[in-house]
């Protein structure tokens, strides 16, 4: 048994904290990330490197310091500089003099070998195969049933009749799901959880706008690392949908192709080569909101990263053609909340205005 930690990436920490005790390991959960996190990340992280490896290595001091001896992170393949960042992250931890193991899960459809070794590495009662078939399936449900409850979040916050209603639901239905350890348990308490988000009283005048987020992964995730643009804009009267969850980003990679092949067809008229990253699905997924009839898109990308700068060139023309109105935000340890902010309520009340003239026009 192995004192063990990974990555902070926003409501997911349950699931994984699961999955690793299930494996035998002691699990030092990362604390959510805070500005002290990112300045240690931003202290001794390349000044060049982008913002979730920051975060990520300052959230690695964080557990290491509470006693954490195993980092198990996610690799990544295409060009771009995901697939170094456990490479990057373990030397530059290793010359601050800490001693720990770092597990790397790379893409199962890339390099299925590397993750079988790893996985094989993390299982340290050595059991059955068929139980780690259940282990896997438990984790898997509790991923989904965050998700749907997030998504129901995300469609109730901007209705709601008493500001933060909604996410005090959320907040204790992430709880229970994130206590149980039986599939029946965390379906129960899913449903209990999107029962009691339902009964959440709304405004019954409220027509909130409707918003689509795309870019990179880790910024879409990681509320520390977006400045919890999705409750930001919630409270500010928009209905936000965001174009990456991790049950689709699994299916994707895992299972099958699904919606993010669709997100590449999308694209292909704009961007029809893989870019690495979220660059080629950014395109897509923006294609694909506009065709929906979403108001307006926001594009989240860490400061320097490559695939969403190629992406941010193609917009305009995604924009232009479909008529879309489409902002992008590069964000990095220097981004300030209340510029941040001020930027999301010009552009919703863009998005409001224009809404009305179409309406007065037709
Ligand atoms: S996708 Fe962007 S943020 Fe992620 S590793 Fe690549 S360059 Fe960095």
């Amino acid at each position: 048994m192995a004192k063990i930690t990974f990555p902070p990436m926003g409501h997911y920490s349950p699931a994984f904290a699961t999955l690793l005790r299930e494996l035998g390991h002691e699990v030092i959960l990362p604390n959510p990330p805070t500005k002290e996190t990112l300045s240690l990340g931003t202290l001794y992280g390349p000044e060049f490197a982008c913002l979730p490896l920051k975060i990520c290595l300052g959230s690695y001091v964080e557990s290491l310091e509470r006693g954490a001896e195993v980092i198990v992170t996610s690799g990544g393949v295409g060009p771009c500089r995901a697939g170094l960042y456990g490479t990057v992250q373990r030397e530059i931890l290793k010359s601050l003099g800490y001693r720990f193991e770092m597990i790397v899960l790379e893409p199962p459809r890339r390099h299925p070998l590397e993750l079988l070794k790893a996985l094989h590495r993390l299982d340290a009662f050595r059991r059955a195969p068929w139980q780690l078939v259940n282990t896997a399936f438990k984790t898997w449900e509790m991923i989904k049933a965050l998700d749907r409850l997030e998504r129901e979040l995300h469609r109730i916050r901007p209705r709601e009749a008493e500001k933060g209603s909604a996410e005090a639901v959320y907040k204790r239905g992430c709880r229970a799901i994130g206590a149980q350890d039986t599939v029946a348990g965390i379906r129960k308490a899913a449903e209990e959880a999107l029962a009691d988000m339902r009964r959440v009283p709304l405004d019954p005048s409220c027509d909130p706008i409707k918003i689509g987020i795309v870019g990179e992964i880790y910024v879409l995730l990681e509320p520390a690392a977006n400045l919890k643009i999705e409750k930001t804009l919630g409270e500010l009267g928009a209905e936000v949908d965001r174009s990456i969850f991790l049950t689709g980003w699994t299916r994707e990679n895992v299972v099958r192709e699904g919606d993010n092949q669709t997100a590449r067809e999308a694209a292909y008229p704009y961007l029809c080569e893989m870019i690495g990253g979220h660059g080629q699905d950014t395109v897509g997924h923006t294609v694909m909101y506009a065709r929906q009839g979403y108001d307006g898109v926001i594009q989240l990308a860490p400061f320097t990263c490559i695939p969403e700068i190629v992406a941010k060139g193609v917009l305009p023309s995604v924009s232009r053609d479909l008529d879309i109105p489409i902002i992008s935000f590069f964000l990095d340890e220097q981004t300030g909340e209340a510029g941040f902010r001020t930027r999301l309520e010009a552009f919703v009340d863009l998005l409001v205005r224009r809404r009305e003239q179409r309406r007065l026009a037709g």
